[in-house]
């Protein structure tokens, strides 16, 4: 079935609290991966308008009676003002998302459309709470009073998977702390970042406060270097991560850095996998494989490998494949061509590497328009292999058979990255035992599944630094102590 879906054309950016015309007519023209139809098109930015938005944003930062320095509950209340406002447009986000980046329309309600609220809010209350100056009793005798203020002007690097949830881990904290932004969305989800300024323009935020540019790459390098902003927030490739660090290192300018995974799912020989199947779907291949945190190496003891292998397959097997749009879909398409290309050359690699494929491993039959792959499942896979080693970003699983607990947290573990990962088992503390000893930013017991309160992010190649929770708002802030004060 083709959920139809309408064309939107944007011909302005939203730039310093107005909306203006692009300094080029360049523009980005988003497909549907579902149909392949075209769904629109907005203006792609450039030097000259990331120019202007960083402009837009200093003026807005450097203002001594402007956003930074409001009390805090002036600012909190704003940033309720646009959580209400992005509630109203909940909907039309996620059709948006789903639309342009094949995201399962449940899932892109559920995450797309409600989540920039709940962070808004989430950092609203917890600025009110922490407020900015403490004081602290000196070891020496004599008080300090220590503030927390903010970094500046944040350029914010989005990708396409999430664009939404992924923007609002940055701009809730960067708010709260009394930040201003400039957010480069990702070329291929252009269109749910106007929706996102229309909320924030009803809202009241003061112009400059939040700048918009769309744009590719190289835009994107271009304001990373830019010399009026002073705090990088990027989520995306590691290979895109390691640049921008290189640029922010030469510059010493604070970067966070959310990459990429190649995380894995610890079966133990106590797991009941068919209870928590819906939860494994979510930990492994959530919106069609395209997440970082996924745990796409699965390892499973070699005394239940046959039966593991047969449940994930049966479990794989049963997933309806669709439109986007289409609420009974569970995956669907991959963004793009090249993206689904790039599934295919690693499935090719691991099938030449003797993985033995148990479901999937195709285009799906009857879809004759869009980007559709059918989810995957590879058995007897080596670690060392491809498949297990790289980050495909697609519907691909690779089960990898242990002896020991002590071998599966070493395969865990031998690997480039550290992002996610998960245990399954029906003794939690047994499986929280095994999780402290995995090397990656967060780790879930029979699911994976993050939440705003506590922080989020990678070691190793996965990134630098933490989004979310307490750690999130740390990020926007610099300390700057007064010394000797009552
Ligand atoms: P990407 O790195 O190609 O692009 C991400 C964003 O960065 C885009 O907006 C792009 O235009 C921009 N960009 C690319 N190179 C840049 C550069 N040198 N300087 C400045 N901007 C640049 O990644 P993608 O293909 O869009 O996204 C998928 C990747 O993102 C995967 O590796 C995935 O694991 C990762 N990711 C990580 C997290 C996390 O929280 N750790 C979350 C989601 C996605």
């Amino acid at each position: 079935m083709t959920a139809t879906q309408a064309t939107t054309v944007r011909d302005q950016l939203y730039i310093g609290g107005e909306w203006i015309p692009p300094a080029t007519d360049r523009v980005f023209s988003p497909v549907s991966p579902s149909t392949e139809a075209a769904l629109g098109r907005a203006p792609e930015g450039t030097e000259r308008d990331v120019d202007n938005a960083v402009a837009a944003a200093r003026a807005a930062f450097d203002d001594p009676q402007g956003w930074s320095s409001w009390d805090v509950d002036t600012r909190a209340q704003a940033m309720e003002r646009f959580a209400d406002a992005l509630d109203r447009r909940g909907p039309e986000i996620a059709r948006l998302v789903s639309g342009q980046n094949g995201m399962p329309i449940t899932m892109a309600e559920a995450v797309e459309g409600a989540f920039p609220a709940v962070a808004l809010r989430y950092y609203a209350d917890l600025i009110r709470e922490q407020g900015i100056e403490e004081r602290r009793e000196g070891v020496f005798g004599r008080a300090t009073r220590v503030r927390h203020e903010p970094v500046g002007v944040v350029a914010a690097i989005v990708p396409w998977n999430f664009p939404q949830a992924l923007a609002f881990v940055k701009i809730a904290p960067a708010l709260a702390a009394g930040c201003t932004l400039v957010i480069k969305p990702s070329p291929e989800t252009v269109l749910d970042a106007f929706v996102m300024a229309e909320a924030a323009h009803e809202a009241g935020l003061p112009p400059g406060v939040l700048n918009i540019v769309p744009a590719g790459r190289e835009v994107g390098a271009y304001l990373v270097a830019h010399p009026g902003v002073d705090k990088v927030g990027f989520t995306g490739s590691t290979e895109a991560g390691r640049s921008i660090a290189e640029t922010c290192g030469r510059l010493l300018r604070p970067v966070t850095l959310e990459l990429g995974g190649k995380s894995a799912a610890i079966v133990l020989d106590d797991a009941d996998l068919a209870q928590h199947a819906s939860e494994f779907v979510d930990a492994t291949l959530q919106n069609n494989g395209q997440t970082c945190y996924l745990c796409t190496r699965i390892l499973a003891p070699r005394t239940r490998y046959t039966e593991v292998v047969d449940t994930i397959t049966d479990i794989v097997r049963s997933l309806r494949i669709g439109d986007a749009l289409d609420p009974r879909t569970q995956i669907g398409p991959l963004v793009s061509e090249r993206q689904r290309a790039r599934v295919e050359g690693y499935v090719t690699k691991g099938r030449a590497a003797g993985g033995r494929v148990t479901t999937g491993g195709n285009r799906p039959a009857g879809l004759d328009y869009g980007f559709f792959y059918e989810p995957t499942v590879f058995a007897d896979v080596s670690n060392n292999d491809t498949i297990a080693r790289e980050e495909i970003f697609g519907p691909v699983l690779a089960v990898i058979p242990y002896d020991t607990e002590q071998e599966a947290v070493a395969i865990a573990n031998d690997s480039e990255f550290g992002l996610g990962g998960s245990v399954w088992s029906s003794d939690t503390e047994r499986a929280i035992g095994l999780a402290r000893h995995i090397q990656s930013g967060g780790i879930g017991i029979n699911s994976y599944s993050h939440d705003i309160g506590s922080p989020f992010g990678g070691i190793k190649a996965s990134g630098l630094g933490r989004e979310q929770g307490p750690e999130g708002l740390a990020a926007y802030q610099h300390s700057k102590t007064i010394y000797n004060v009552p």
